[in-house]
């Protein structure tokens, strides 16, 4: 999969995208990420992207030429329009289900806007969806793209070392995680929950679905409406009572 994101801070990109997780899938050919930097489109000697607002109003546009331009310059003329992404405050919520529909893409572009936003003609002629990472307002959409191009990449294959890694976290299906522990067995007095020390793989699946269940009523009740929890879980749950 290629990933673009056209921004005037390729530089904030980059230094993200090239660590860690993200960084070792870029270089292990999993994932091309590619930055590019909306002012070398600019088209004018003080490479100037933004103006003000028609109608009056606080702060600076960016214009729509130099994004249009940029996005041209990503794919050949001959090739398929890429599913474009601008990152708003006033797109639909970003989830892990929409992580897992961008990530079936060859190709997805994230348009980051600054400033007081985007001239509203040129989002209506290349954009294909609005994401919002959350009911708050960023200075850019830097951070937001970054967001989803990592929850993206997450999602490929090969780029975390089994598909268990996700299958069983947060949101996947419809639930919370359950707690995790590591090395040592006590800490500050606490033990480890014994049965994670049994070796009794089914149990411990059992143990952790229950965990799970009980996690989301506590912390996000509100899930649990679009969960799937069945009459095999709650009985479970009762078999457990004693050890959750
Ligand atoms: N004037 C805009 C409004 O009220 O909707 C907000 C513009 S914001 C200061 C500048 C840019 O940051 C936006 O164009 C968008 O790309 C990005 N941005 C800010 N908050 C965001 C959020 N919650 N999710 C996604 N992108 C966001």
């Amino acid at each position: 999969m290629r990933i673009d994101i056209l921004t005037l801070f390729p530089e904030m990109c980059n230094t993200v995208m090239n660590e860690s997780i993200i960084g070792r899938a870029q270089k292990s050919g999993k994932v091309e990420i590619v930055c590019t930097n909306i002012r070398d489109f600019a088209g004018n000697k003080h490479n100037k992207v933004d103006d003000m607002p028609y109608g009056g109003g606080m702060g600076m546009v960016m214009a729509a030429q130099p994004i249009y331009d940029c996005f041209k310059n990503i794919y050949a003329p001959n090739e398929p329009k890429p599913h474009l992404v601008y990152l708003s405050p006033k797109g639909a919520k970003f989830t892990q289900q929409k992580a897992v529909e961008l990530s079936k893409l060859d190709r997805l572009v994230l348009l980051c806007g600054h400033y007081e936003g985007v001239d509203q003609r040129v989002l209506d002629e290349i954009v294909d969806e609005e994401i919002s990472i959350g009911d708050y307002v960023l200075t850019g959409g830097e951070l937001p793209a970054l967001v989803v191009a990592d929850a993206v990449c997450r999602m490929l294959p090969g780029v975390l070392s089994d598909d268990l890694c996700f299958t069983d976290e947060s949101h996947f299906n419809g639930l919370l995680e359950y707690p995790q522990y590591t090395r040592p067995a006590v800490w500050n007095e606490k033990p480890v929950p014994s049965i994670l020390l049994s070796g009794d793989h089914k149990k411990i699946e059992e143990w952790r679905k229950c965990k799970s269940i009980l996690t989301t009523i506590d912390k996000r009740p509100d899930m649990l409406s679009q969960s799937d929890i069945d009459e095999k879980d709650k009985k479970l749950l009762e078999k457990y009572k004693d050890l959750i």
